[in-house]
C-alpha cells in the first residue's frame, strides 16, 4: 500500500511505498526526548497521545520518497549522540527520525504526519498492531495494562528481522536523508527541558 505523508501546511510532501504490517514496525515511544521534541516544535498542539506517547512507524529508508518541498526540510538533535530528527521548518512538523550512523537502515515516522491514519482501525489495517511500547514510565504501567497487550519480546524480534532484511537489501544507501555519508541537512543541536 502507498501512503502520503508530509507537513501540516502541505509544502513538504512525501510518499511511503510498500507499507503493510509485515514490512513495518509500529511503536509508541514514551521517552522524555520524544515528548520534549514535539513540545518544542508545537507548544500549542503537540502530537502526543493522552499518555504523552508518540506513535511511530519504523520502515525501510528505501521506501521513503520526498516529492516536494525539500528546501523546507531541517534537522535537529537533542543530545550529541542522539537521534537525528528531521522536521519541516515551514510549519514545525516532525517528519522522520533516524540514527546518526548513516549505515543503519532505519527511519521512524510519526503517524501524525501520515495521511489516512486518523483512526485506530485504519492504523491496524495498514500497519498492524502496536508491537513495541518503549520507555514506559512506571507511573503509566497500570493504565497501559488495561489496554491491548503488547509482547515486547516478539516486537523486538519483528524489528530485528526487518532490520536484517533492510541491511541485506542495502536500504541505507537509498535513504533520502543521507548523501555521501552526510545528513542532507546539517543537524542543529537544540537544548530542551526533558519532560521525564
Ligand atoms: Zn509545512
Ligand atoms: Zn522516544
Amino acid at each position: 500500500m502507498e501512503l502520503s505523508f508530509g507537513c501540516r501546511c502541505g509544502k513538504l510532501q512525501g510518499r511511503l511505498e510498500r507499507v503493510q504490517p509485515s514490512r513495518v514496525n509500529r511503536v509508541v515511544c514514551y521517552c522524555g526526548f520524544c515528548q520534549s521534541y514535539e513540545r518544542y516544535l508545537q507548544p500549542q498542539s503537540p502530537a502526543l497521545d493522552v499518555n504523552g506517547g508518540t506513535e511511530l512507524m519504523q520502515l525501510s529508508p528505501a521506501d521513503i520518497h520526498l516529492m516536494a518541498g525539500h528546501d523546507h526540510l531541517a534537522c535537529l538533535k537533542l543530545t550529541e549522540g542522539g537521534a537525528l530528527r528531521f522536521y519541516a521548518k515551514c510549519c514545525q512538523t516532525a517528519l522522520m527520525n533516524t540514527s546518526q550512523r548513516s549505515n543503519l537502515p532505519f527511519v521512524s515516522i510519526p503517524l501524525s504526519s501520515i495521511q489516512g491514519l486518523d483512526t485506530d482501525e485504519k492504523r491496524q489495517a495498514c500497519l498492524g498492531p502496536v508491537r513495541i511500547r518503549a520507555f514506559v514510565p512506571d507511573t503509566l504501567k497500570p493504565a497501559l495494562a488495561n489496554g491491548p497487550k503488547v509482547h515486547k519480546g516478539l516486537g523486538y524480534l519483528h524489528l530485528g528481522r526487518l532490520l536484517l532484511s533492510w541491511f541485506v537489501q542495502g536500504a541505507a544507501k537509498q535513504s533520502p536523508l543521507w548523501q555521501n555519508g552526510e545528513p542532507v541537512c546539517i543537524p542543529e543541536r537544540v537544548r530542551v527541558q526533558r519532560q521525564n
